[in-house]
């Protein structure tokens, strides 16, 4: 499945490139008039539009984004975008299976683990896993990390969670886990569709079992704990390693990482560009690992849809949290 993400980002980012319209600042500057103030200044260069956003599938109904920034320049913002798409900030990762979320801050000292990444950490396999099996038992949400975290633990797999240094839950992915299941319920056809843009296609048996799924956990009372900072000291207390990021989101778009065995490095990119330039980083080369390993019934159909679950959860927490400006940039 997911080597034909890969082609396919290939593919559109190539097919992209060609019909790129950005605006030759060269030839702007040396036909302008040296000294004398310009009397109609050339419009400020706009963020790229070579790369998807979530507003394309009208997705994106949070706040994170480039459109909501003012202390960014644009260039430079773009310049970054196709630095990460050439694969210029990746980082050799051990871990085979999402370990930390893809927020795009980093600890105190500006760093972050060096692990793969999905909206949450190992909750993102926990919820994907939730959503892709399909299996209704009566479980909440607590109980089920604490499975899902020995059963990785039994593969040899590290976790990990996270929270910050000013929120009582401070995981948007876990904090706003009972909106992202309703959005994925109601929004399930703009998410696959984005979803199938990047390569990955989502049946319709697929999304009818996932959706039944989603609208199964929010009716059955008590699934969601009322405390969602209980749900990170949960998957802590199972030996999930845990992060406190801090400061507030800045991220200008989604590194979405294809390369197996590799991260985006998030201080590279602050050091580069300055300590305001942030994206959310997804390792989606991990998604099948996590899928196979916590497949109950190693039935294959299951692993599939388990993986595309993880998928869909990753699109829907973006959608919740990020801004329709948000880009989306693949490295393939
Ligand atoms: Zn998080």
């Amino acid at each position: 499945m997911f080597e034909s993400l890969k082609n396919l980002l290939k593919h559109f980012t190539g097919s992209k490139e060609a019909t790129s319209a950005e605006p030759d600042t060269s030839t702007q500057a040396s036909t302008a008039p040296t000294p004398a103030p310009a009397p109609a200044p050339a419009p400020s260069e706009s963020f790229s539009d070579q790369y998807i956003t979530l507003a394309k599938f009208n997705l994106g109904l949070g706040s994170i984004g480039p459109d909501n920034r003012n202390d960014v320049d644009p260039k430079t913002v773009n310049e970054m975008y196709q630095a990460i798409a050439a694969g210029l900030f990746n980082i050799p990762v051990s871990g085979k299976v999402p370990e930390i979320c893809v927020d795009g801050r980093t600890n105190k000292d500006g760093s972050r683990f060096s692990a793969p990444c999905a909206a949450g950490g190992t909750l993102s396999i926990v919820y994907g896993g939730d959503l892709g099996s399909g299996a209704a038992v009566d479980v909440n949400e607590i109980q089920l990390t604490a499975q899902i975290i020995n059963t990785l633990k039994e593969k040899g797999h590290s976790t990990g969670v996270h929270g910050d240094d000013h929120s009582s839950c401070g995981c948007g992915a876990c904090a706003k886990a009972p909106t992202i299941y309703q959005h994925i319920s109601e929004r399930i056809n703009d998410i696959a569709s984005l979803v199938s843009q990047l390569g990955i296609n989502v049946t319709d048996s697929e999304k009818e079992s996932i959706v039944q799924q989603a609208n199964n956990r929010l009716s059955q009372a008590g699934f969601f704990a009322e405390d969602r900072a209980s749900v990170v000291q949960a998957a802590q207390d199972s030996g999930a390693l845990y992060e406190e990021l801090v400061g507030k989101h800045n991220e200008l778009g989604i590194a979405l990482n294809t390369k197996p065995g590799t991260t985006v490095d998030r201080s590279a990119i602050r050091a580069k560009y300055g300590p305001q330039y942030d994206v959310f980083v997804v390792d989606a080369w991990a998604f099948g690992n996590a899928a196979k390993d916590i497949n109950a019934s190693g039935n294959e159909a299951d692993e599939q849809r388990i993986a595309k679950a993880i998928t869909l959860q990753n699109v829907a927490t973006a959608s919740i949290l990020g801004h329709g400006s948000l880009r989306i940039v693949p490295i393939a």
